[in-house]
């Protein structure tokens, strides 16, 4: 099976930006363009022609190179539907249940509204890899800038459906405090403590916590774990709507 070539790289203060290549049929994505410069360098790197943007959402540290980009490579910008007149140099547009062909690769599209009100995240089922945006992040998950805490968690939960091993890219490198922070909401899970050790470990050596696979998320993510009693018990939200027992987590998080 041909293999999708992934390349990570950090942008701006604490954003990824991410390349994608299928090399079979010579096209090249970049998730998102935080800042034109960064993604040039990786592309000069990897030997790489940009023939793609997909943008997750219109924040400018997600779409501040699009324009640089697309004058010096001719690429073609994909995004959200919902939000594009928000996304500059916008071409495709896309919304739930779409697919677009990337080669020899297919992306699903889930509309993935809460961090603001377009948000698209994309699925590689192929690949096992998602792109998650601001939407999901390594032990945590963006903030309700456009969305009330059920409209995130009916997104989170169509993250939450996609096969476990699914290796998930998030848009920025802020593990560190959410897992000083999951361990206040849920101290007694083991498999967070782990977590959180390594990923201290991690941050000490300058490593990204960027991807991770949804098995650890689902295990360890306390926005993904509303249902977990020992989150309920310490939020005082036994048997609660999981959407409000997310939307306490979050708030939680918001004024920690
Ligand atoms: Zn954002
Ligand atoms: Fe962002």
């Amino acid at each position: 099976m041909a293999s999708l070539e992934i390349h990570l790289f950090p942008c701006l203060s604490d954003n990824y930006g991410v390349l994608i290549h299928d090399p079979e049929n010579n096209v090249t994505a970049s998730i998102d363009a935080p800042e034109a410069g960064a993604v040039k360098n990786a592309l000069a790197e990897k030997g790489w022609t940009l023939t793609h943007i997909l943008v997750t959402h219109y924040h400018a540290d997600h779409t501040g190179g699009n324009m640089e980009l697309k004058e010096d490579t001719g690429c073609i910008i994909v995004g959200p539907k919902n939000e594009a007149d928000r996304v500059p140099g916008i071409d495709v547009q896309l919304g739930e249940g779409d697919s677009f062909g990337f080669g020899s690769f297919t992306a699903k599209v889930f509309d993935t509204p809460g961090h603001t009100a377009g948000h698209i995240s994309y699925w590689f089922p192929k690949a096992n890899v998602a792109f998650t945006g601001d939407t999901l992040f390594t032990l945590g998950c963006g903030r309700l800038f456009e969305g009330d805490a059920k409209t995130m968690w009916n997104s989170l939960s169509k993250i939450r459906a996609l096969p476990p091993e699914t290796v998930i890219y998030s848009g920025h490198e802020y593990t560190q405090s959410n897992a000083d922070f999951a361990l206040t909401v849920e101290p007694g899970n083991a498999a967070l403590q782990a977590r959180a050790e390594e990923v201290r470990d991690m941050r000490a050596r300058g490593e990204p916590t960027v991807p991770t696979t949804l098995a650890r998320e689902l295990e360890t993510n306390p926005f993904l774990r509303p249902d977990s009693p020992e989150i309920q018990a310490n939020l005082g939200m036994e048997g609660r709507d999981l959407h409000e027992v997310f939307g306490e987590v979050r708030n939680r998080k918001d004024n920690a």
